[in-house]
């Protein structure tokens, strides 16, 4: 080593007791201790022997893991930067608990600039320092919006040559993690997220938590190639906290106008990711003039659809589902519709969406779940033999509001054999389960359909222990694998397969004759498409179902 780094180490450890020292050698993979008696001497990389050694708590690991392998990149790859610090609870050995500590790494390099040598310092905070640090948070930028704006500003003002982009991102369905692993999972999430972005990001690259699970990070870009590969990096350094399956969605505006205030960027990079909710195949969505008008749009939906169920102006329809080899009616769907006042029929596609991400789904689905059962009252009412109707439920709110119990009470509310109302959800992966939800409604004797499977993220390997009882092959899935042979097989061996394990088929959005005898040929013997009927109003179906049961 350099006599001159010698000097300086040997200064650093005399003047400062409290602390912990580390020297690691790149070259050796050898690390020694400075001072301090703290751990026994040893070899190899010191990160990797702390994580494991215990003296680390837990809520601390990731930020380790995070804050080493950016230690490794900088090796690796090279970095301009001469520091790295981390916050990290650790016990010491004199204390009995865990004392914040700020580890810090400065690295050494040979004349290239290459990383030969670590020193880390490991030490703990005071109180007096812990106490303005928490002062310090509170009115940092995090909570003070004034201040990041100003600092968001100065990026803009500082780099006139450069692109500039404000990203914000939130973490998919955060109600659903707070639900399933607790609120305390939940905050821990937040502040992991909050604790990586402070070792992801540069000073230039001022980041903030806007409100719960929203963040914003402005930054410069030479091209968009790496403004994407940087939002990938942040994906993935987010993603997969404690083994938890999330998803980040993010929108982001690149700024055009440069005398726009910071907010006006941020407010069209918000609404870039709100678009987004309900996009299983898009998590990034970049600012263009036209979303404002689909907010517009939204807005009024908003605005419209509490006096809408008051006043009336939601409706259920039915769309029959046939038998292809007997051409009768086997069951129905019930589809909720909106015959708004002025705007006329809006279709489901726009306000369904819109529902899931406020909550005002929950009245809509129970509202057509009670005249799905009223119906099916009045046609055993009068005389008319009736088919099963599955309604729709939605992903949404299957975790925090008891389903099975409010199915139950409308089927004895309406006196209808549990045998007539079944249930369709779609099951895919990119968020939390709904088994353990689908296998209590089984239990409680509703049969269960797997709406929309093959559109998507539903895969085989789901079907494997699977609590559905029947699988609706969605339209998509259909008309794209209809086109070749090699698609027209899978559907084939998809369909032998599942019922091979017990399942039932039903082939949704059936358009005409040739898929109907392909479907039949194939073993699938039950279709619901406009081919049959489009969905009608419940009193139709009611004449239609007499007239083809016949
Ligand atoms: P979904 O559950 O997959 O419903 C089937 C959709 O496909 C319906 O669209 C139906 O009209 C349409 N469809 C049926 N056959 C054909 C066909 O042959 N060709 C074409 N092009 N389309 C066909 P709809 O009624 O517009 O509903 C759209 C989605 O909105 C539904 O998809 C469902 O996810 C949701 N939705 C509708 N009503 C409700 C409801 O009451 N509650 C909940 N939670 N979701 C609903
Ligand atoms: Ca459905
Ligand atoms: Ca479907």
């Amino acid at each position: 080593m350099d006599d001159k780094y010698k000097t300086r180490l040997a200064q650093m450890v005399e003047c400062d007791e409290g602390s912990y020292h580390f020297y690691y050698s790149v070259a050796d993979n050898a690390c020694f201790q400075l001072s301090g008696k703290v751990f026994p001497e040893l070899n190899g990389d010191p990160l990797k022997y702390f994580a494991e050694s215990g003296a680390v708590d837990e809520s601390s690991l990731s930020a380790l893991a995070v804050f080493s392998g950016q230690i490794k990149d900088g090796i690796k790859k090279g970095t301009d930067k001469n520091s790295l610090a981390v916050d990290i609870s650790v016990k010491l050995p004199d204390s009995a608990g865990f004392a914040l500590c700020h580890l810090y790494a400065l690295f050494l390099r040979d004349e290239q600039g290459k990383i030969t040598d670590i020193h880390y310092d490991l030490r703990p905070y005071s109180q007096l320092e812990i106490f303005n640090r928490d002062v310090l948070k509170m009115f940092s930028s995090d909570k003070n919006p004034k201040l990041y704006s100003a600092r968001c500003k100065k990026v803009i003002d500082d780099n006139p040559d450069k692109e500039i982009a404000f990203i914000q991102f939130d973490v998919e369905r955060f109600k659903l993690i707070n639900e399933t692993y607790g609120v305390e999972v939940g905050d821990e999430l937040l502040q992991f997220i909050n604790d990586t972005l402070a070792l992801i990001c540069t000073e230039e690259q001022p980041f903030c938590r806007l409100t719960a699970d929203v963040f914003m990070i402005v930054t410069t870009f030479e091209n968009k190639a790496y403004l994407l590969k940087f939002i990938t990096k942040i994906e993935n350094m987010l993603s997969g906290y404690k083994g938890m399956k999330y998803r980040f969605v993010f929108g982001v505006c690149i700024v055009e106008d440069r005398t726009l205030h910071t907010r006006a960027h941020g407010d069209n990079a918000s609404l870039a990711r709100q678009l987004i909710k309900g996009n299983a195949l898009q998590n990034i969505n970049f600012f263009s003039g036209e979303m404002k008008s689909t907010l517009k749009k939204k807005k009024s939906i908003e605005d419209d659809m509490q006096k809408a169920l008051a006043n009336g102006e939601f409706t259920m329809y039915l769309q029959p589902k046939y038998s292809i080899s007997t051409g009768r009616i086997i069951g129905a769907e019930a589809l909720a519709r909106w015959l708004h006042p002025t705007k006329g029929m809006v279709s489901p596609a726009d306000f369904i969406p819109v529902f899931e991400e406020n909550g005002f789904i929950i009245k809509l689905d129970t509202f057509i779940w009670d005249k799905a059962c009223k119906y099916i009252r009045s046609w055993l009412d009068n005389g008319i033999k009736p088919v099963p109707v599955s309604v729709n439920i939605s992903r949404e709110y299957v975790h925090s509001f008891d389903v099975t119990a409010m199915l139950l009470s409308l089927v004895e509310k309406h006196k209808i054999p549990l045998s007539m109302l079944e249930l369709e959800i779609t099951e895919s992966l990119d968020s939390v389960g709904v088994q353990d939800v689908v296998k209590k409604m089984k239990d409680a004797g509703f049969k269960m359909l797997m709406d929309d499977f093959g559109s998507g993220y539903s895969s085989l390997n789901m079907l494997k222990n699977t609590p559905f009882d029947v699988l609706k092959i969605d339209k998509s899935f259909l008309d794209e694998f209809m086109e070749s042979t090699r698609g027209r097989k899978i559907i084939e061996h998809t369909i032998m397969m599942s019922r091979d394990i017990g399942l039932d088929i039903i082939a949704e959005g059936v358009e005409n004759v040739e898929q109907a005898l392909f479907l039949s040929h194939c073993g699938c013997d039950a279709a619901q498409g406009f081919y049959y009927s489009k969905p009608i109003p419940a009193d139709d179906f009611a004449r239609k179902l007499v007239e083809v049961n016949r």
